[in-house]
């Protein structure tokens, strides 16, 4: 997991600076230069003031998982049982995504437990950003 066979995310204009980034090996995030707000997911303006002076910028690729819910019905690319998690990066914003390198279960995904970015290359154009317990 994932499989072939899995939803493929398609780029926007909005979106291309992150997905280029991912194939590059960094997850990046964007902050106002107005009000100084990191945010996620993408977009060409800031969600707190509205000013659309904002950069693109390279995020640690660090979290915690917030939240997460295990999901047991077959999904084309993926083999149940598995986790929708959302990480809390540490760069504030909240990013959904899947737990890989871990036993999908209760115990094994603790809330708050340490998470860092697992690029997943699906094709040429297109690398997803998983999350693996920290080192
Ligand atoms: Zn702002």
């Amino acid at each position: 997991m994932p499989e072939p066979g899995r939803a493929r995310p398609k780029p926007t204009p909005e979106t291309k600076h992150f997905w280029d980034g991912t194939r590059e090996g960094e997850l990046r995030l964007q902050r106002c230069d107005a009000c100084n707000t990191v945010y996620f997911p993408p977009r060409p303006f800031c969600p707190a003031c509205a000013s659309r002076t904002v950069s693109v910028f390279p995020a640690s690729g660090r979290g915690v998982l917030w939240s997460y819910v295990i999901h047991h019905r077959p999904v084309p690319g993926f083999t149940p049982p598995y986790a929708i998690a959302v990480v809390q990066l540490d760069e504030g914003p909240r990013l959904m995504t899947n737990i890989i390198d871990c036993p999908q279960t209760p115990e094994a995904l603790r809330l708050d437990m340490k998470l860092q970015v697992a690029f997943h290359r699906l094709d040429d154009e297109i690398t997803l950003p998983l999350f693996r317990p920290a080192e």
